[in-house]
Parts: structure tokens; sequence; C-alpha cells
């Protein structure tokens, strides 16, 4: 299958020609004809499928197939909607790649920076506005921005704006657009919520999946190292010391825990910058930007800042706490062993987070190995603490596993279910390896 065979443009196949794509992604071969066919789309996808240009190409076909004559000033014909500034950011810079031959013209907004440069874009032709929730509606208000003319709706990473409480927000945008219009939905867990939102906002959707939800990729070693919680930081140098880990990505609970940590990095003499809401956006930029050419050799983030950070072949995630929220943790791990690279994540373990484990082990059927390392068993004196410290979501959270790991209702059934698929029951998959696959990170 070819990008050309799939009804794209030459302008647009040459344009992912040189980016280096031989071939369409799974989710690519299915979306990107449902999308240029003009039905609305429910995709199950997430980060590392290829899924961005799985909307992004067909949305550049259809509106220079229809483009405007090239007037100084036309209406805005597509608007993606993005949970993160990361995301927003890259997604844009997607979308101007791939449309580099064709004479469309593209804008990202977001938040924590001077909204007057963006006034100023949003005075000049803009045909593809990638957003995220909040800045878009400060522009509404301040009528700086015109989205009744919205061919095309995009809601990317739908699960974790309404994670983040962008719900009311997502109602008010839609409220401002045209009725008639294509809408396309992704998102990598399908909850109840996100069900409700595709219900209300998609007509007659094709749906399209190429991973099992909450399955986490089989180019991914998973380890769990037992240790105690006031040595993992120590555990850590070690362990990137001892192998040479460069690229390291490490989770941490909180904005602060992330500071605190990547301090410690660095008085270990190892390069570490973290990343997360409260920096500067020029912090964000740097640190990613430091950390993508190898200069920086860990980057400490939250997992929101996290999301939707792209850097091809990222060899190794650390949890050097886990997450509250399982899903969380296939979401964290999906940012190695991507688009067919190898990839290794490992979790620091305390006692503390035993409970934490399980529930991940449950969510992906399959039990992670334990490697313990000499000098680092934990004492058996020391009893399990809750764990205090949310999950830093700030408003909007999911409500649950929030500040400790209490039971669930239910008997432990991950929350946001199986998206219509059979669940098996919990466990029953253990050892059922194929559950665990992704069905592709990158068309072969
Ligand atoms: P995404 O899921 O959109 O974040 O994409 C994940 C990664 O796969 C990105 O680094 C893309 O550049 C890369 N990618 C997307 N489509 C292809 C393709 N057809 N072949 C190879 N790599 C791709």
């Amino acid at each position: 299958m070819s990008f050309a065979a799939l009804g794209l443009s030459e302008e647009i196949v040459r344009a992912v020609t040189e980016r280096g794509y031989t071939e369409p992604t799974p989710i690519q071969a299915q979306a990107i004809p449902v999308v240029l066919s003009g039905h609305d789309l429910l995709a199950g996808a997430q980060t590392g499928t290829g899924k961005t240009a799985g909307f992004t190409l067909p949305i550049l076909q259809r509106l220079s197939a229809t483009a405007k004559p090239t007037t100084a000033k036309a209406p805005i014909r597509a608007l993606i909607l993005a949970p993160t500034r990361e995301l927003a950011a890259q997604i844009e810079e997607s979308v101007r790649e791939y449309g580099k031959y064709l004479k469309l013209h593209s804008m990202m907004m977001f938040g924590g920076v001077n909204i007057n440069p963006q006034i100023q874009k949003l005075r000049g032709r803009v045909d593809i506005l990638v957003a995220t929730p909040g800045r878009l509606l400060d522009h509404v208000q301040q009528r700086t921005v015109d989205l009744s003319h919205i061919e095309i709706l995009v809601l990317d990473e739908a699960d974790r704006m309404l994670d983040m409480g962008f719900i009311r927000d997502i109602k008010k945008i839609l409220a401002l657009l045209p009725k008639q219009r294509q809408n396309l939905l992704f998102s990598a867990t399908f909850s109840a919520e996100i069900k409700l939102l595709a219900d209300g906002l998609l007509n007659k959707p094709a749906l399209v999946e190429v991973a099992r939800q909450n399955a986490t990729a089989e180019l991914i070693t998973q380890r769990v190292y037992p240790v105690d919680r006031e040595r993992k930081r120590e555990l850590l140098t070690h362990l990137i010391k001892e192998h040479n880990w460069h690229q390291v990505l490490v989770f941490t609970r909180t904005k602060h825990g992330a500071n605190r940590l990547a301090e410690q990095l660095g008085k270990d003499g190892i390069p570490a910058l973290a990343i997360h809401g409260n920096k500067s956006q020029a912090a964000r930029t740097r640190a990613l930007a430091e950390f993508k050419s190898g200069e920086l050799q860990v980057l400490v983030a939250t997992d929101i800042a996290a999301r939707g950070i792209d850097i091809i072949e990222l060899p190794h995630v650390v949890n050097y706490e886990l997450p509250n929220v399982p899903e969380d943790y296939v979401h964290r791990i999906g940012r190695t062993g991507r688009a067919g690279s190898e990839g290794e994540a490992s979790s620091l373990v305390c006692i503390d987070e035993r409970k934490l484990l399980n529930d991940i082990e449950r969510l992906t059927r399959s039990e992670v190995p334990v490697v313990q390392v000499p000098g680092f068993e934990p004492d058996p004196r020391i009893k399990a603490e809750p764990i205090l410290n949310g999950q830093n979501r700030g408003q909007g959270g999911r409500g649950q596993g929030r500040g400790q790991s209490a039971p669930r209702a239910g008997g432990g059934q991950p929350r946001s279910g199986t998206g219509g698929k059979p669940a098996g029951g919990h466990g029953a998959g253990r050892g059922a390896a194929p559950v665990l696959h992704r069905s592709g990170g990158r068309g072969r």
C-alpha cells in the first residue's frame, strides 16, 4: 500500500516521501480514506501509531482540492483541538511539513504566551488552526477569531482533554461551529465520557482502531525495580550511570517532585531538566529541544507535560513514581519503542506502590518482570505509607486515585472500560501475549 494509492495528491505524497515515510501506518491506511470521503471518524489510536498524519494528510488534501483563491484573507476552514501546547505545536509542525507544497496556511495557538502575536497572525490568512481549548476561547471572547466557517473539526487525544477538565471549553467551542461539518475524534481510550462526547458530536462515524486500547507496545521491554522510597534517586543515578542511558524520560507524579529530581540528578553529574505546566513556554521548548538533540541526558516530566512529546526512538522511559491512574502507565511507556524502534520502560517501585502496580498489571493483563539490583534490596522493616500528593492534574481530574491508591468499587476493574471490546475478565489474559500487542506503530 502506498500513500498515492490512498488517493493523496502528488504534492502531499512528495512531502511525506521526503519525510522518509515509505508506506502508511495501519491507522493511516484506515483513517485517510474515511476522512477523504467526508465521513465523520471515531479513531482509537494512541501516540506513536502515526495518527497525526492520519488526519492531517487527508485534511490537507480536502482543503487544497477546494482551495479558495489565494487572497490575503480567507476564513479558517479546519480546527484541530489538542490538550497541550506541545501536542498542538507538533501537530502544526506536521501540518506545515506535509503541506509544504500546498498553498494552505496554518497557525497554532496556545496559552502561556503573549496573545498579541496570535491576534496579529489571525489577521492574515489561516486555513488550518491548531489550538488548545483555553486560549482559543480567549480569542473567541476578544472576538479575534471567527469559527463560523469551520468545515472540519478534529479533537485529538480527546481522552486527555477530558482528563484535563476541558469538556466545558470543548462544548463552548462546538456551539460556535457551523452545524454542517466533518468531525474527527481521536482517543487512546474509550471511557464512558468519551463515548458520550462521541455520541453528541459525531454523525454516523466510521470506527477505526489500530491498537487494542490499554495495550502496551510489543517493542517495549518493561521492568520493575523494587527499591525503598528514600533510595529511588540513588537507584536511578546508578541505573543511568551503570548502563550509560541517554535520552531518558523520567516521570514524576508532581511538578515539585520533577523539579527536585532534576536538581538532584544534576548534582549527581547527570544533566537533567524538568518540564511541567509551571515552566514558561520558552523553558519548555528549550528543554525539549536540548533533549531531542541528545544534549540533555534526562528530561523529568509530569504526565500532562509529557503528553505529546514526539521523539522518534526514545530509548528509555522511567517511572520514578507509578501513576495513580493505570491508563497513564500505558501512555507513559508509549513514549518509547515508537515507530518500530525498541525501548525500555523501567519502573522504580517502592512498597507504597504495590497496589498501583497491581492495577497496572490488571489493566495491561501482563506481569512486569522484576529485576532486583544488588545493594538496593528493600528494607523489610519499612512499612507502606499512603501516597499523598495527588496526580497534580488540577481541576477536572478523573476523580479517582487522587491522593491515595484507594481500592476501587467493582473489584478494581479499570475505570475506562474496554470500549465495547470483550474484556475477557481481569487476569483472564494473563500470559496471553496478543492482548498486549500494538497492531502497528508503523506500517510494514
Ligand atoms: P504520531 O502517532 O502521529 O505521534 O506519530 C508517531 C511517529 O511516527 C512520528 O514520529 C511520525 O513522524 C512517525 N510516522 C508517522 N507516519 C509514519 C509513516 N507512515 N512511516 C514512518 N513513520 C511515521
